[in-house]
């Protein structure tokens, strides 16, 4: 069963270089598609959806790290906080001053990524590129947040006419890096999804995002 999802997995494991990490993204996927997955290699999983997590946890062992990708509400951000190892999404300073507080009753310094608006779209979630600086700032005073890196989704575009974001998005990831906060862990860049990974690796992703290219078409 679930031998595609091997071969997939082996296959993207095989062309993906060394130093970038695949998320499988598991929204819509069976406990037994993840652990096939799992299985065959990966080592993180994705969730947009903080039920789906609950459902699917029992079967993740401690090797496995798990990443929330999807938009946080208020009212999830206390099983966000138990459930996930790095929080991909943080996008105001609201839900960060919430996931700070939690973590702080968990005991817990939870790793966050800044996701970044890079196309200025006005219905999309993420931080404009101008208020990066700003919010990043704010992150790094939270004593129970631990900024990582920059996360972004990119307008829906064809991979090719994706790569000016993906490239403007390493630069404020460059620039991030370079403001030295000294609270912080400036590390990943996550960008690239089934269709764009490849143009998102040559412009400086070290963590793709995969859901159709690892289980096959979402139904
Ligand atoms: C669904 C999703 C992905 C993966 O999409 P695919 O095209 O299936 O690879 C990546 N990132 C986020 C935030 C998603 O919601």
């Amino acid at each position: 069963m679930y031998s595609y999802i091997r071969i997939n997995v082996c296959r993207l494991l095989s062309e993906i270089p060394p130093h970038v990490s695949v998320v499988a993204v598991a929204k819509t996927r069976t406990p037994e598609e993840i652990a096939a997955a799992l299985d065959a290699g990966i080592h993180i999983i994705g969730q947009n959806y903080i039920q789906e997590a609950i459902s699917s946890r029992t079967k993740l062992n401690e090797n496995t790290s798990c990443h929330f990708i999807g938009h946080l509400q208020s009212n999830k951000v206390k099983k966000a906080v138990e459930l996930f190892d790095l929080i991909e999404t943080v996008d105001n300073l609201k839900l960060a001053t919430a996931l700070d507080h939690q973590a702080r009753l968990h005991g817990k310094v939870m790793p966050v990524l800044i996701e970044v608006n890079i196309g200025r779209e006005a219905q999309k979630s993420g931080v404009l590129p101008d208020e990066l600086p700003g919010i990043a700032l704010s992150i790094e005073q939270f004593p129970n947040l631990k900024l990582h890196g920059l996360m972004t989704m990119g307008p829906h575009l064809t991979a090719e006419k994706l790569r000016p974001y993906f490239a403007e998005t390493r630069r404020l990831f460059d620039n991030l890096q370079q403001l030295n906060l000294p609270d912080t862990n400036i590390r990943y860049l996550s960008m690239g999804m089934s269709d764009s990974y490849l143009i998102a690796i040559e412009e400086g992703a070290n963590l793709v995002r995969l859901g159709t290219a690892i289980f096959g078409q979402r139904c």
